[in-house]
């Protein structure tokens, strides 16, 4: 089976895996700064804090924006459910945002729309989180001008997009919003084996997050309610959580991001050449907006809703791991429980019912990928 994507481990990653096995530390280290630095200074921004999943991100983002009970979170139904349930984490309540039917992405008309209508009902969110599709950029500009029109505060989900960029910022630079969040499970653009990165411009939003992500204990004596007892001396300050990144990964992370710019160059390319080759099939595409260059984490191709089911078994039965993202979040049975409803947010159900994700992944070779589209042809033809 070609898989829809997976992992590019090298002998430097291997290496540099055993090297901390052989280390002094395999957590709380000297890996875990350096990887932290090292994705800082790629995309451009004052801090990164590694955490042990994308999901621990969004729950110590929207813990730091003090998002709580009473409040309201909005984000994507099209994306993983973990950039819903992380408002549910902080007893928060979630709703959804229409996407733009083209791009999947969270569409900013219905935003708009949506927040006029909230401030009327008194009922704005704190919080919203657009999330970057397929590594593709949300409007981020025209997001962070509604943000301070209406006084919310932004999460960039950039699980899929570490890499890419928007206008001629990296994405994690945060210009456009508050925090922003990546994953490094297996299949995204680089890997940790599990974990993920917050990242902000804000040191206090960073001292908020860093506290969360190790207990609320501080060894800081300018954070203490009194002078030190000594040496061993911490204070727990706030209620934190064990979300901390091992320096096994952290090793590997730093190791893998030496790579990222070649992984999103050989991505493009692996798009280049799906886009040629699949030009003479009849399947669509999401939109590539021209703002954005993406980190393409997925490839999806686009069918009648009619014939998706078919042709995703076809593909399958031909050996290729083609896969869907996403069964609109609104759907699942979790949340349905708490009144969302088929057809409440119908471009996302469109786009669900449409798209299959391609295999996508820097090792990909030519001759899988002419497998997968010849793959692709007889299955939408038949
Ligand atoms: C993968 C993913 C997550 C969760 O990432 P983990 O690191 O597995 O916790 C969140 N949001 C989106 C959009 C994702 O694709």
């Amino acid at each position: 089976m070609i898989p829809y994507g997976r992992q590019d481990i090298t002998a430097e990653d291997i290496e540099a895996v055993t090297r901390v096995l052989e280390s002094d530390f395999l957590t709380q280290g000297p890996a875990v700064p350096r990887f932290e630095r090292a994705v800082a200074a790629h995309v451009d921004v004052a801090h990164a804090l590694a955490v042990n999943s994308a999901t621990s991100a969004l729950h110590i983002a929207c813990l730091a924006l003090g998002l709580g009970r009473g409040d309201w979170l909005w984000t994507s139904p099209i994306s993983f459910v973990a950039s819903a349930n992380c408002a549910l984490y902080c007893g928060a309540s979630v709703d959804f945002v229409d996407v733009d039917s083209a791009t999947g992405n969270m569409s900013v008309s219905d935003l708009e729309l949506k927040l006029e209508k909230a401030k009327v009902e008194n009922r704005l969110p704190k919080i919203v989180i657009p999330v970057h599709l397929c590594g593709q950029s949300c409007d981020m500009a025209g997001i962070a001008d509604l943000a301070s029109r209406f006084g919310f505060k932004v999460i960039e989900d950039a699980s899929h997009a570490i890499g890419g960029r928007y206008g001629d910022d990296f994405i994690g630079s945060c210009r456009y919003s508050d925090i922003t969040v990546f994953s490094f499970h297996p299949v995204k653009i680089i890997t940790t084996a599990e974990g993920g990165m917050v990242l902000t411009k804000d040191p206090d939003l960073a001292e908020r997050m860093a506290l969360l992500r190790s207990h609320g204990i501080t060894r800081d004596e300018a954070r203490m309610d009194q002078a030190s007892d000594g040496g061993w001396y911490y204070q727990q300050v706030d209620l934190g959580f064990n979300y901390r990144m091992t320096e096994l990964q952290a090793a590997l992370g730093v190791s893998q991001i030496n790579r990222l710019d070649a992984y999103v160059a050989r991505r493009h390319e692996i798009a280049d050449r799906y886009d040629r080759l699949l030009e003479a099939i009849p399947v669509g595409f999401p939109a590539r907006s021209p703002d954005a260059f993406s980190a393409l984490h997925l490839y999806p191709i686009r069918v009648p809703a009619v014939m998706r089911k078919q042709v995703f078994d076809k593909l399958r039965e031909a050996g290729i791991g083609v896969n869907v993202h996403y069964i609109p979040i609104h759907l699942q049975p979790y949340y349905l429980a708490m009144g969302f409803r088929q057809g409440d947010y119908p471009a996302a159900e469109k786009y669900y019912a449409e798209t299959i994700s391609l295999p996508m992944f820097p090792t990909l070779t030519d001759q899988a990928q002419d497998q997968v589209v010849s793959a692709v042809s007889a299955a939408v033809a038949a």
